[in-house]
């Protein structure tokens, strides 16, 4: 059973007589055999959270259970876990088959065969078989890597605990491990808690992503939830890239509908969009995503915006545009060109607007 459970999990330093928060009042429940996804600017507790998990920070409040036991006061041995660091962390004097069966000699009564059966086995999955006699010395940094996930997996823990496991690699093998390790997490069915920084690959990775920022849980959810429903401006801004736009406005209700008064626009809201807003505040961020924001030449509603700078990225373009004292950026199919200079309109469609109360920064659409 790979349950792991975090209640009102806390953890501070001590630093030159100032106490660090690092992480503050976390709850967090993490399925059997779920992938889940810690993510969050640098500082935000992440690693701290999963070396909390691990034993190897001792917690200075609340609990951690993994299985039905709860183990906040367990040694890392004593914990069903198995941890995959950036760095590898392999021992350099010994070969790849020696590193990924010391943690079974030094920790279970398995016979020499046993052992050699697992390591043959999980050299297979990771696609090493010819490795195993090479040192770390020998290897290149994905060939370590896969050394170090083998590592992981011949222990056959409840839990894989890893952080940053791909961030040594270059961009192409990164994009391919990420897709190695979801098939080798959903073939295992070993709940994994995954740190990293990079939003994309925790929007393509995670069965659901937990959001931390200053060592608080912000949301926790699937991607495409925290995608579509971001609970507050940080998230939104967080996830998905291009960022989302925002631009502060006040709302001006009227008999049917309402709206919103930027410093460059004005944007008119339905009865419909008006009835959802769950807070009646009238300092307001408007969000819109930039892949959501239409070029639409001609168009009655459109908002007329100067064309700054156009980035092709390939399939899409990126479109930085002025609209009035508001910059925006609009991110269209790649095969549209504008010219910076160009004035053209844009539709900001309403259904796919956010809205955030501008003092607290938490959603209110
Ligand atoms: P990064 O992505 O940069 O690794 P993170 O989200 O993993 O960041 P943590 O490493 O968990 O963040 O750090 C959270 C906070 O705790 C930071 O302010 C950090 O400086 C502080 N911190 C972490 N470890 C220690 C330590 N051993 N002593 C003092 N402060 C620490």
């Amino acid at each position: 059973m790979g349950h792991v459970a975090l209640r009102e999990l806390t953890k501070t330093f001590e630093k030159d007589g100032n106490e660090i928060v690092a992480v503050s009042d976390l709850g967090i429940e993490i399925e059997d055999g779920e992938f889940l996804v810690l993510v969050g600017p640098s500082g935000c507790g992440k690693s701290t959270t999963l070396r909390c998990i691990a034993g190897l920070e001792r917690t200075t409040d609340g609990e951690i259970w993994i299985g039905d036991g709860e183990v906040t006061d367990e040694k890392p041995k004593n914990r069903d876990i198995a941890m995959v660091f950036q760095n590898y962390a392999l021992y350099p004097h010994m070969t790849a088959r020696e590193n990924m069966s010391f943690g079974l000699k030094m920790t279970t009564n398995l016979s020499s065969g046993e052992i050699d059966e697992r390591v043959d086995d999980a050299a297979e999955m990771m696609g090493i078989e010819e490795l195993l006699e090479k040192t770390p010395g020998e290897l290149s940094g994905g060939q370590q890597q896969r050394v170090a996930l083998g590592r992981a997996i011949v222990r056959d823990p409840a839990v894989f605990l890893m952080d940053e496991p791909l961030s040594n690699l270059d961009a192409k093998l990164r994009a391919s491990m990420r897709t190695e390790l979801q098939d080798l997490q959903q073939k295992l069915d070993v709940t994994t808690v995954y740190v990293t920084h990079d939003q994309t690959e925790a929007m393509t990775m995670g069965d659901r992503i937990a959001i931390l920022n200053a060592g608080e849980l912000c949301q926790i959810g699937s991607p495409l939830e925290c995608y579509h429903y971001p609970d507050s401006r940080f998230v939104a801004s967080f996830i998905g890239s291009p960022s989302m736009n925002f631009i502060d406005g006040k709302i001006e209700h009227a008999d049917e509908g309402a709206t919103i008064r930027t410093s460059a626009f004005e944007y008119a809201l339905g009865e419909e969009t008006v009835d959802r807003i769950t807070d009646p505040v009238t300092d307001v961020v408007l969000g819109i995503r930039p892949e959501d924001i239409r070029v639409a030449t001609g168009a009655d509603d459109g908002i007329r915006a100067d064309v700054s700078v156009t980035e092709p990225v390939g399939e899409r373009t990126y479109v930085y545009l002025d609209i009035g004292d508001v910059s925006c950026t609009a991110s269209i199919p790649g095969d549209s060109t504008y010219e910076p200079g160009e004035t053209i309109e844009i539709v900001i469609p309403e259904d796919r607007i956010h809205l955030f109360d501008r003092d607290t920064d938490e959603a209110i659409l």
